[in-house]
């Protein structure tokens, strides 16, 4: 199994991506000086563990966005994953998922590898379930001189939640947003009323100046806070207007789907 690459955000925070049929999937690896937390598990295409330990050998937290198979299907690795219990009944659904069918590699190569890392990807998934551990009561992971505070953000999914750093700013926002798509538009997904009171919410805190750039799941990393207006903008007129349950627009190059009734 491959080792993916590490990309040094500053001296305590790194992004590690997996690649999805070209497309970028990010997980987050924050390190204090007692802690460190790795923010998602990815698809469970590359060797995670073994990326972090050429980083740091403190102990490691593992904690998850939401429940999709993008953040969810690399939890195997480790014995316990902190997970917002509001999307238990979302990680059930998505657990079984099987990526290695949808990454089925093509060409010489490409055969080779899929011979070799299907079947042992599934002993090792089915061999090995983590235990899911409630997020702290006190809302954030203090990793020693670095607190990393929990934020319930509802909408992708019921019970997604984001992971703000807080001396940085950074806001570790899962599927909140990404630079060209919002998805609010699952069966799981959040009625868009809620999504809207969400990004109200950060909006107030980018205001604040407590969030300044966002750290999606997919794609460009980081995005500017703004995209938050976009999405609060888009969300609202949607609201507002005349659309049918659900469908998909495109405002201000980011494409938008939503559900206007979903799922609390
Ligand atoms: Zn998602």
């Amino acid at each position: 199994m491959f080792t993916p690459k590490a990309h040094k955000i500053d001296d305590t925070t790194y992004r590690i991506t997996e690649y999805d049929r070209g497309h970028a999937i990010n997980m987050y690896l924050l390190t204090g000086s007692e802690h460190a937390l790795l923010i998602d598990t990815g698809l469970n295409l590359t060797n995670v563990p073994k990326a972090i330990r050429r980083i740091t050998d403190l102990p490691l937290w593992v904690c998850n966005t939401h429940g999709h198979s993008e953040q969810i299907l690399g939890n195997h690795w480790y014995p316990e994953v902190f997970f917002p219990e509001e999307d238990e009944d979302v990680f059930r659904k998505y657990m079984q998922e099987n990526p290695s069918e949808r990454n089925s590699p093509s060409g010489r190569f490409g055969n080779l590898i899929g011979a070799v890392y299907n079947p042992l990807q599934d002993l090792i998934r089915y061999n090995r379930p983590s235990e899911h551990e409630d997020l702290p009561e006190d809302g954030f992971f203090d990793l020693g001189g670095r607190i990393v505070g929990i934020l319930k953000t509802p909408g992708h999914t019921h019970g997604s939640v984001s992971y703000l750093d807080e001396a940085s700013g950074r806001l570790f926002c899962g599927d909140l947003v990404g630079e060209k798509e919002i998805r609010v538009d699952f069966e799981e997904s959040s009625p868009l009323d809620v999504y809207e009171t969400t990004v109200s919410l950060l909006l107030g805190l980018v205001e604040d100046s407590k969030i300044s750039q966002l750290y999606p799941s997919h794609g460009n990393s980081p995005l500017p806070a703004d995209i938050l207006r976009t999405a609060q903008e888009v969300s609202s007129m949607v609201l507002k207007g005349d659309y049918k349950d659900s469908m998909k627009i495109t405002y201000q190059g980011i494409e938008f789907r939503f559900r206007l009734t979903g799922n609390d």
